[in-house]
């Protein structure tokens, strides 16, 4: 959590700056409101949530009669997390159900970091001492297997594929039999996230979990968000939603962007929790979210 923080403010200082910057004015008039929820706005906090959120602290501003810049500062933070929700469940459920592995499906378009958060989460998997097996559901291009591949090398997990072409639904049904042949804890399969058609994709995303459903059950539909790509990777997140059932986000390249409020966009659009970030390239750039530590980053 102290690296989360780290890394995050880091690319969220542009974000926090400017808040905290307009918070620090002498007088907190229209003026300084309205840049306010403009910041907001900028950070990809969504028009609704924006005026939301500034409302909110202005009403507690002035029942307060708060002034100072440190009490105002607090007062956003409170107003902040609670637009994020802390009390959303966030775990990732890996556990088995007795002799049957957990299974993970890992959704979203083309680029957005699919293939490397399924291999960073077999490496949180692995680390806390469970085991994985990971499937190449990607079978439309032969390079997404051989990356699950390398990934599979670097972190311990056996790596299900076929050729390419092959029916995506039969390689996720193979790594499932496989984890529960050698009493695998985790099964990830990672899809293929071609936006043609929304009924291909549905297809598509129906069959693999109707085949897993034939040997386990799917735990968690993971749809991972690449967080620099605002409006568009909420257009694609709401066909996802609507083509299957989300139980969590993945919001991917954090590290790079001083977007961080699409994290409350998202979760207000789907009605889905973020419950991981990707903070980099590396095995060990992706964390569990929590609400706290992200505010704290973005005001430090
Ligand atoms: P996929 O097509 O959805 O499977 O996407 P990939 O996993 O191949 O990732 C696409 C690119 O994004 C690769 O170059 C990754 O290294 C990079 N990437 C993935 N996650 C992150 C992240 O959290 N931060 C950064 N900076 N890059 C990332």
């Amino acid at each position: 959590l102290v690296r989360l923080r780290a890394r995050l403010a880091q690319s969220q200082n542009a974000f926090g700056r400017g808040l905290l910057t307009l918070l620090s004015s002498d007088k907190l008039d229209e003026d300084v409101w309205e840049e306010i929820e403009e910041v907001l706005i900028t950070a990809d906090v969504g028009v609704t949530s924006a005026s939301q959120i500034v409302e909110g602290l202005r009403t507690k501003v002035k029942v307060l009669g708060t002034r100072t810049p440190g009490d105002v500062r607090s007062l956003l933070r409170e107003e902040l997390v609670a637009h994020i929700n802390p009390d959303l469940d966030r775990a990732v459920r890996t556990e088995p159900h007795g002799d049957r592995p957990a299974v993970i499906m890992v959704v979203g378009v083309n680029g957005v970091g699919k293939t490397t958060t399924t291999g960073k989460l077999a490496r949180v998997i692995i680390g806390d001492g469970h085991t994985a097996v990971l499937g190449a559901a990607d079978t439309f291009r032969a390079a997404a297997a051989e990356q699950l591949q390398t990934w599979g090398e670097r972190v311990g997990a056996p790596v299900i594929r076929k050729e390419e072409g092959a029916d995506p639904a039969s390689v996720a049904f193979d790594a499932v039999t496989r984890g529960i042949a050698d009493g695998v804890d985790t099964v990830i399969i990672d899809t293929a996230g071609r936006l043609h058609t929304k009924t291909g994709l549905m297809d598509e995303l129906g069959k693999v979990k109707r085949v897993v459903e034939k040997r386990s059950q799917v735990d968690e539909v993971l749809l991972v968000l690449d967080a620099t790509t605002g409006q568009n990777g909420l257009r694609q997140a709401r066909v996802f939603a609507e083509v299957v059932n989300i139980t969590g986000i993945v919001l991917t390249k954090l590290d790079g962007t001083a977007k961080g409020g699409i994290v409350i966009q998202v979760q207000r659009e789907l009605g889905v929790p973020v419950k991981l970030v990707g903070l980099g390239e590396g095995p060990d750039d992706l964390a569990p979210f929590d609400p706290e530590t992200f505010v704290d980053a973005i005001l430090e």
